[in-house]
């Protein structure tokens, strides 16, 4: 870990937050993106000032401009990106009735689009060095059909396949990029925020108050996959709590 330079999209809040702050303190050094600038600011001070080394830039990653932004900020800070964690997401989940169409097109462009546009950002850099770790927040909407979630769950089941396909090309090719994908569960993040229909807001936050953990569980995972040696691919990692639901 110790130096590794690390992007992590979605660092704001909830998991990208806390993974950000595990990573630093464990050495690495962490290039920080989302659309709140305040937060961002906030966090690299505190990881600063607890001795870590953190930087950020405003991301839409739904734009490929900002993805190719923060790669070249990374790049240009440290000479070089050794992972990228593709974290960004929104959950704004409802019975496919509600028709919120608007939900359902900005999950798409948010949760696969900007899978897509950092893969893009980044792969260049990854096959020319011939090496690189890409890791990807899916779901365990991404593993199981879960009513109200037909598009979050959708957009959760391509990260899973899209990582498996980058996996298995990138050994073939002999670029030896790792890949791992996380599927969570009930992280008790901001997430629940980004439901806008209220039945489904307040059945998923009875859930979240009943059974939830915190987003350090997942940032240990990550770690996790990153220690691995250089030549072992931890590739899929289920992560919640101990229910029988998942
Ligand atoms: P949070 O809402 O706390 O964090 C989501 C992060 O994504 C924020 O930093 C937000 O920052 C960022 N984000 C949203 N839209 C964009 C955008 N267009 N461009 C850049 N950044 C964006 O929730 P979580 O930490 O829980 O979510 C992280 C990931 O985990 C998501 O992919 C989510 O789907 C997944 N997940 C979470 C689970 C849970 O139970 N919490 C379960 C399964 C998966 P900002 O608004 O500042 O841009």
């Amino acid at each position: 870990m110790k130096d590794k330079v690390i992007i992590i999209t979605g660092a704001s809040s909830g998991i990208g937050e806390a993974t950000a702050k595990l990573l630093a303190e464990k050495g690495a050094k962490v290039v920080l993106g989302a659309r709140r600038e305040e937060r961002l600011k906030a966090l690299a001070e505190e990881i600063r000032a607890a001795g870590g080394e953190a930087i950020w830039q405003v991301l839409d990653v739904t734009r490929q401009a900002d993805n190719d932004a923060i790669v070249k900020l990374a790049k240009d800070t440290y000479g070089r990106v050794d992972v990228i964690f593709l974290n960004a997401g929104i959950m704004p989940s409802s019975p496919l009735s509600a028709l919120k169409t608007d939900d359902w097109h900005a999950m798409v462009d948010i949760n696969i689009k900007g899978v897509l546009n950092g893969v893009a950002a980044v792969l260049p850099e990854f096959v020319a060095q011939k090496s690189g770790h890409v890791i990807a927040t899916s779901s365990v909407a991404g593993l199981k059909a879960y009513p109200a979630a037909a598009v979050y769950g959708g957009t959760k089941f391509f990260v899973r396949d899209f990582m498996e396909i980058l996996r298995m090309e990138s050994a073939m090719e002999g670029t030896n990029i790792r890949t791992a994908t996380i599927f969570p569960a009930a992280i008790n993040t901001e997430l629940l925020h980004t439901i806008s229909e209220p039945g489904t807001a307040a059945g998923m936050a009875a859930l979240y108050e009943q059974v939830g953990i915190t987003p350090d569980r997942i940032a240990n995972v990550v770690a996790f996959a990153i220690e691995q040696p250089a030549d072992t691919n931890v590739s899929e990692l289920t992560v919640g709590p101990t229910v029988q639901a998942w």
